[in-house]
């Protein structure tokens, strides 16, 4: 396959960008306090290639918290941990069909046949990393995403206060993923943690690269380090695809055949394997909980440079 010119991809960021700057629709996630004080007029693009040329339009230095996003490499560091079956076999691959936070998706099928993408399959997952203490449990998550991002990174110490203070249902999913089993009694340590991983301050460039590692089997394309095994990256890959973007996952696959995944901050990171990794920040989300913008920039991006995998040229 050919090589995409910087022209090309420069053309396409840049012309999503400006078709999509004074779009006004949908609104901040508030049901966590401090993301409703978020800037909604944040807006970045930044495109990385498989071979790991990085590409931006609009504003990559503005941190926002990761939230969801973060779901994807916990999921990748608890299968270097554990290998491909762990997360199968705990609380399964399959689309639930329902909003990400839901309990009716739990109830269904007692915890079973969901996926480390919703929030309680996730907090399941972040239950299912090795470490001595709640510390250590974190360093290792931490040193993850740094890898993915390819330099340090920090919690966003209000986001995280904020969503501490006011994730009861959370905790109430992660006692009813304990009471099926799913989780071990350190239930309420999980959900800190995950809290904590969901507050994590990335920018548009940082979402970029991590997206772009899983573009390119596992290895940091900028920092040339292997950070998950590449053996586990199309299962990553299926699960991003079935149910990234949550209830409207088939819609968004139906339209870009991308994996992806969304985070009630604003960010989208998507993957064309073996091509790009792409991402966009822009706050405002529609009803399902993912960021307008970042949906419509990605897939005009995407479409113009041929992304789609199900696409033959
Ligand atoms: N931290 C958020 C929550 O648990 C993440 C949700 C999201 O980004 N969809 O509600």
């Amino acid at each position: 396959s050919e090589t995409l010119s910087a022209e090309r991809i420069e053309k396409a960021l840049n012309s999503a960008y400006e078709k999509y700057r004074n779009l006004n629709e949908g609104a901040n996630a508030d049901y966590i306090p401090a993301l409703a004080e978020v800037d909604s007029n944040l807006y970045g693009i930044a495109l990385v290639t498989a071979d790991g040329r990085v590409f931006t339009a609009g504003d990559v230095k503005s941190e926002v918290s990761i939230q969801s996003i973060s779901k994807v490499y916990t999921m990748a560091l608890v299968m270097d941990q554990q290998g491909p079956g762990a997360l199968l076999e705990n609380m399964g691959v399959d689309a639930t069909g329902q909003v990400f936070n839901s309990i009716v998706a739990i109830e269904q099928y007692k915890g079973a046949e969901m996926n480390p993408l919703v929030n309680a399959g996730a907090i399941a997952t972040t239950g299912m990393v090795q470490g001595k203490n709640a510390d250590a449990i974190w360093q290792r998550i931490l040193e993850k995403y740094e890898a993915f991002a390819g330099r340090k990174l920090s919690v966003l110490e209000d986001v995280y206060e904020s969503e501490a203070a006011t994730n009861q249902r959370n905790q109430a999913i992660a006692a009813l993923m304990h009471a099926y089993g799913h989780i071990d009694e350190h239930y309420l340590r999980a959900t800190d943690i995950y809290t904590r991983q969901c507050s994590v301050g990335v920018n548009a460039r940082d979402l970029g690269i991590m997206a772009a590692t899983l573009a390119s089997a596992g290895k940091n394309p900028v920092t040339g380090k292997q950070v998950v095994e590449a053996d586990n990256v199309p299962e990553i890959l299926a699960v991003m695809a079935t149910a990234g973007l949550y209830d409207d996952a088939g819609k968004w696959l139906y339209k870009t055949g991308l994996p992806a995944k969304s985070g009630v901050g604003g960010g989208i990171v998507a993957v064309s394997p073996g091509k790009f990794g792409i991402a966009v920040i822009s706050p405002p989300l529609d009803a399902a909980g993912n960021s307008v913008r970042a949906q419509k920039a990605i897939a005009d991006i995407s479409n113009a440079l041929g992304g789609n995998p199900y696409e033959i040229h």
